[in-house]
């Protein structure tokens, strides 16, 4: 051990230094300096992931298969009725009006695939376009939008922990083209009085490209607001948004990790 070392150490037995908690080290990329959804909040860099696959990505013998191109049996409207979404060509389709859909069955910490495409015909702007969205546990968005020469605040973009962290960088394909998000969820625990013992963390891949590294969010995602976590069950649906615009699903699967 170097004397620096010792030296630092010496200071941190006296008290003299302070102590970073994990959490905080966690959340270097804490959105505390960006209020939700600031318009001056730098855009990250644009990559080009390289050309979208020819077919659906292969499915893992242990997976749980939620929709492989033929019906909507393993969703319903959150209110329990039935998915109101269309099914074609192999994709179920957002039926603008109909409501989100969830899974009938609930979940916690999961390898989640799916595969996305915004309407190949361009139809407004910013959060108007193209706009989804996929909520872990119901309430924990990666944001599904248009972000192809698209401009909209930094943290509510494609990929996007909607309203708290942007994408590190915007790997979007063209609107039409299939796109994929692999994310590895974590979710929260919470402590028998309900307070919370470990923030929910997020990895995702956005079409193979890194864009969110173990990142620790504050809270469950919202529009124009950051609330606290409140504690929930520890498995819960996972919902796609209808916000208006028919974007098209295919191949999506996980795999438990809980
Ligand atoms: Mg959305």
């Amino acid at each position: 051990m170097t004397s620096v070392r010792l030296f630092f150490l010496a200071l941190l037995a006296l008290g003299l230094l302070p102590m970073t908690s994990p959490v905080a080290a966690q959340n270097e990329r804490a959105p505390v300096y960006w209020d939700v959804h600031a318009p001056d909040r730098p855009t990250p860099p644009v990559v080009n992931p390289g050309p979208a696959p020819s077919a659906p990505a292969p499915v893992p013998e242990d997976a749980v298969v939620l929709f492989d191109g033929t019906d909507l049996s393993a969703w319903e409207h959150p209110d329990g009725s039935p998915a109101g979404w269309s099914v074609q060509d192999g994709a179920m389709v957002v039926e603008p009006g109909a409501g989100s859909i969830q899974t009938k069955e609930d979940f916690g910490s999961v390898q989640l695939h799916v595969e996305w495409a915004a309407p190949a015909e361009v139809e407004g702007d910013g959060q108007n376009r193209g706009n989804s969205g996929v909520f872990l546990m119901g309430a924990y968005e990666v944001q599904v939008l248009d972000s192809y020469q698209n401009e909209t605040y930094a943290d509510g973009q494609a990929a996007a922990i909607y309203g708290q962290y942007p994408p590190l960088v915007n790997a979007t394909r063209p609107p039409g083209e299939w796109q994929t998000y692999d994310i590895i969820f974590h979710r929260p625990h919470f402590g028998a009085d309900g307070s919370l013992v470990k923030p929910a963390r997020m990895t995702v891949y956005h079409n193979g490209v890194l864009v969110h590294d173990h990142t620790t969010l504050t809270g469950p995602t919202a529009h124009q607001d950051r609330p606290p976590y409140e504690a929930h069950a520890r498995a819960l649906p996972l919902r796609l948004q209808d916000h208006g615009a028919p974007v098209r699903f295919r191949n999506i699967w996980l795999r438990r990790l809980d």
